[in-house]
């Protein structure tokens, strides 16, 4: 006989695993599939072999919320560290603050101003444009020329691998410019690293839930189904629509992981690097992630070179073209009809979710299920 459940859950990503965890906890059965190897998602991290350094193998990961809710969930089953992020960028062989600040004006127009001060030198810079034309025009109308070719145009042709000029403008509604030193990337009130990185959260919230790992529920969707009451499915939405609609388009990122024979190889957790002629977009280097951690004692450094680029299979953030729109609001429509199935995450609802995002999303939706 095979055994039934109340819900089984594509994906043991954020999603599946808090929507898994609150109905184990409901007292309800759960099954949970997974196609990798390894629980959580794009979250997971793992202690490096050599150095012990733990790392986020899809990329840096910091939690930050300001909903109380969603920091109390996720506090029981974690501890945080006090990080806070920062990010640094380097251009033509110097390094500046981002997002664009004081600091970052003063230093590369070698200059002195004060906060009072900025709005209209940056508006001396700006130029004429009324009406952009595309993502080029666009940031020289939000923050000029200048600033524009330095920070903008480099990393956004990395990321894109398009030019500026061809992209629309509507990726840019908004550049953020401080006018004081502050160089807190994140403003939220809860911020922090899991102090043994993410994947123990992920085992605490499974715990006791059954785990098919390397089980892909494309291979015999018919059998899954058969053994759910309800299906919770976290993978991408056109594939579960037999992209009858066409494929939405994903921007995809990936990382060259090496060890270096040296204590600190950056001094921070992030550098990007602003340089069109620097084929990668980012240096991480996870060991300043754990300032509370005792960095002297490792024999070396992990750093991850990030580079973007195409492969469907691997989608990390959503284009979100106005065709992706169109598509997206078509399979929106055939997944309300699936009646027995929600469609939740970032791959399912085709949207850039930071982590409290996915976990308020899930508690949502598990309590409205629960009211049903
Ligand atoms: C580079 C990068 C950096 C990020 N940094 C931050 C950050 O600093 N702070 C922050 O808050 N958020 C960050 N995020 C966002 C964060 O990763 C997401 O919010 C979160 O991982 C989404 O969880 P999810 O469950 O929706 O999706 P996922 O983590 O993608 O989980 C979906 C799971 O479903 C599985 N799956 C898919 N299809 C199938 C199938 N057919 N059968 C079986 N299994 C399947 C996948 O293998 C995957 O494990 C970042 C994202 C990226 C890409």
């Amino acid at each position: 006989m095979k055994k039934q459940y109340d819900f089984v859950v594509v994906g043991s990503g954020l999603y599946g695993a808090v929507f898994a965890q609150q109905m184990k906890e409901a007292g309800q059965s759960v099954l949970v599939l997974e196609s990798r190897k390894h629980i959580g998602g794009n979250c997971y991290s793992e202690d490096h072999e050599d150095t012990g350094i733990n790392v986020h193998r899809y990329g840096t990961h910091i939690f930050h919320t300001n909903d109380q809710r969603t920091w109390d969930y996720i506090n029981r089953f974690t501890e945080f560290n006090h990080y806070r992020h920062g990010v640094l960028t380097t251009y033509q062989k110097r390094v500046y603050t981002m997002p664009i600040n004081l600091g970052t004006i003063n230093s590369f127009y070698n200059t002195s101003l004060v906060p009072s001060e900025v709005d209209a030198f940056l508006s001396s810079k700006k130029g004429t444009i009324q009406r952009p034309k595309n993502l080029e025009e666009q940031a020289i109308k939000l923050v000029g020329e200048d600033l524009y070719r330095a920070f903008i145009r480099g990393y956004t042709l990395k990321q894109w691998q398009r030019d500026p000029k061809e992209l629309p403008a509507s990726i840019i509604t908004r550049l953020p410019v401080r006018n004081s030193y502050d160089a807190s990337y994140f403003s939220d009130r809860y911020q922090g690293i899991p102090l043994h990185g993410y994947t123990p959260i992920f085992e605490r919230m499974l715990d006791g839930v059954d785990i098919e790992l390397g089980v892909d529920f494309f291979d015999d969707v018919e059998h899954w189904r058969s053994r759910a009451g309800h299906l919770v499915y976290t993978g991408p939405i056109d594939r579960y629509f037999k992209f009858q609609h066409g494929k939405l388009n994903w921007r995809s990122v990936r990382f060259e992981t090496e060890l270096l024979d040296e204590a600190d190889f950056q001094g921070t957790s992030v550098m990007n690097y602003a340089d069109e002629d620097i084929p990668y977009t980012r240096i991480h280097e996870p060991q300043h992630l754990h300032p509370e951690r005792r960095q002297s004692t490792q024999p070396g450094t992990v750093v991850m070179r990030e580079y973007s680029y195409n492969n469907e299979k691997a989608p990390y953030y959503p284009v979100n073209s106005p065709e992706d729109k169109e598509r997206f609001a078509l399979y929106q429509a055939l997944a309300r009809k699936d009646e027995g199935v929600t469609f939740g995450g970032r791959l399912a609802e085709y949207k850039y979710y930071d982590m409290h995002q996915v976990i308020a999303s899930a508690l949502a939706r598990v309590r409205a299920l629960n009211r049903q």
